[in-house]
């Protein structure tokens, strides 16, 4: 996904300032942009941390003033200590001040300055983020932000202390405009709203749903939607059917948890609105494949939770999980009870800052094997056949249109197509389990459901193989070093 945090500070930015723009997950910066450059931007996530820092490094070997801002150092400016500025919290008048610094004088200042913004800008006064600064075509997936902010309290969350309980707001204008720049600016296949919740004030996404069906009418269907939402969604109806007739085809819902007991323990009762596979089913009747949370390592957690785990995935079918174990995240109310309970381990050797009731090891091999059990071929294809069976006729069937068989839409697919088979249907070790997928589909033309599945079936049994072999982190908040590929200086 494009960082649309820096997309928008790069918006922001006064007139006049001439921006380089560097994804590293598409490609390093180099020295030559170092030389370029004034002063360096950085922002990214905890899991981000060593890279976040690795680029400070590289920018100081070129005397290079380095600021940093988003949500890793919003939360733990204390990760930072290098950095010559700190931007903490959201866009505001620490970003002006920031801004105003720099445009003084671009050296790197004495020691570090900490700048906090206190007041926010409005959301309905964002501007447009500078999308033109990338390649968007490069991207697996576009993102945008209708909302910021969740009005639950989930104990392990820090999005109600970061971003606040009342959800603030772009106008549905805004949102149009955002999409028509994405699609001038070449973005293909699909466009996930990354808001905390998307129902976080429900009548806001009643207001907008309206002019996201009319933009899809307008362009062709262009582009699939998926968003981020609380599993109570399945008891609207009228959002629901907005949302089908929107196009949107994915949903993630932090399930966390099929224990009840679990559920209440972390304050997140809401999940229980309706029965979880219920709701699950009814999502699916609307044409909406769902993506769920998975914790371990909780403290109602026994020693069959992973049992647990791998019989509801086999109920629901979902078959994207992202299986995670529980962490305790600076501004949540589980890392203020932790630290009450003397329950907190700094220990980059492990994977998870808490003490768990159960023995580390135990819930470290409980995890490898879900993610082992979850993801062998056979199971997770089997999963994917009942979502073409059960949620996929159900989804919105938008007409052929010239935006959908553009000639660098057909191209994009077919170069997809060509890959997956070569990398999966010829010389993969789970062809036969891939064939059987992708053949019935083949013949009846339905490549778009071989280039989708393919895709994401193919990165999760490799990232499963390499979890229960213990290669992978048991947590994406997990400062472990592994193998981390570092951009070449
Ligand atoms: S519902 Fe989701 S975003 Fe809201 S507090 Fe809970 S985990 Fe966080």
């Amino acid at each position: 996904m494009p960082p649309q945090g820096l997309l928008l500070i790069a918006a922001s930015l006064p007139a006049g300032w001439k921006v380089r723009f560097i994804d590293e997950n598409i490609r390093a910066a180099t020295d030559e942009d170092f030389i370029w450059a004034d002063a360096v931007f950085v922002s990214g996530m905890h899991i981000q941390r060593p890279q976040i820092n690795d680029i400070c490094r590289r920018a100081h070997q070129h005397d290079l003033a380095v600021a940093l801002g988003g949500p890793s150092v919003s939360a733990c400016p204390e990760y930072y200590p290098d950095f010559d500025y700190l931007h903490v919290g959201e866009l505001g008048d620490a970003t002006y001040e920031l801004f105003r610094r720099l445009g003084r004088d671009s050296a790197r200042p004495d020691r570090q300055v900490i700048l906090t913004t206190k007041e926010r800008r409005d959301m309905a006064a964002f501007p447009l983020p500078a999308y033109e600064l990338l390649p968007l075509n490069k991207y697996f997936i576009g993102s945008i932000q209708f909302s910021s902010g969740c009005p639950y309290q989930c104990e392990f969350c820090d999005i109600p202390a970061l971003y606040g309980r009342n959800p603030r707001l772009k106008s549905p204008e805004q949102v149009i405009a955002e999409l028509d720049k994405m699609l001038e600016c070449g973005l293909a296949g699909a466009v996930y709203f990354v808001d905390d919740n998307f129902i976080g004030n429900r009548k806001a996404t009643l207001d907008l749903l309206p002019h996201l069906v009319e933009w899809q009418k307008r362009n062709g269907y262009a582009i699939q939607f998926a968003c981020e939402a609380t599993l109570n969604i399945a008891k609207r109806p009228e959002i629901l059917s907005l949302m089908r007739e929107a196009y949107f085809t994915t949903l993630f819902a932090g399930i966390e948890t099929p224990d009840p007991d679990a559920l209440k323990a972390m304050s997140k009762q809401h999940n229980m609105m309706v029965p979880i596979l219920e709701g699950v089913r009814t999502l699916n009747s609307y044409g909406l494949e769902v993506v769920s949370g998975i914790i371990l390592g909780l403290d109602t957690d026994k020693l069959d939770a992973g049992e647990g785990i791998l019989e509801f995935i086999d109920q629901s079918q979902i078959p994207l999980l992202t299986i995670n174990l529980l962490q305790a995240l600076p501004r949540t109310p589980l890392y203020d009870r932790l630290k009450r309970e003397g329950r907190l381990i700094e220990d980059s050797d492990r994977d998870s800052n808490v003490d768990f009731f159960l023995p580390y090891e135990h819930v470290v091999s409980t995890w490898r094997e879900c993610m082992g059990r979850a993801y062998t071929p056979e199971k997770l294809f089997a999963r994917f056949e009942h979502q073409v069976r059960e949620t996929y006729p159900n989804r919105f069937q938008p007409p052929n249109s010239k935006q959908r068989l553009s000639w660098s839409n057909i191209k994009r697919g077919m170069t997809m197509l060509s890959n997956i088979i070569w990398h999966v249907g010829v010389k993969g070790d789970y062809r036969r389990e891939f064939w059987k997928f992708a053949w019935p589909r083949l013949k009846t033309g339905d490549i778009e459901r071989v280039i989708s599945v393919g895709l994401v079936a193919h990165h999760l049994i490799v990232f499963a193989r390499d979890a229960s072999s213990g290669q992978q982190n048991a947590s994406y908040y997990s400062t472990r070093l592994r193998d981390m590929p570092v951009a070449a200086e």
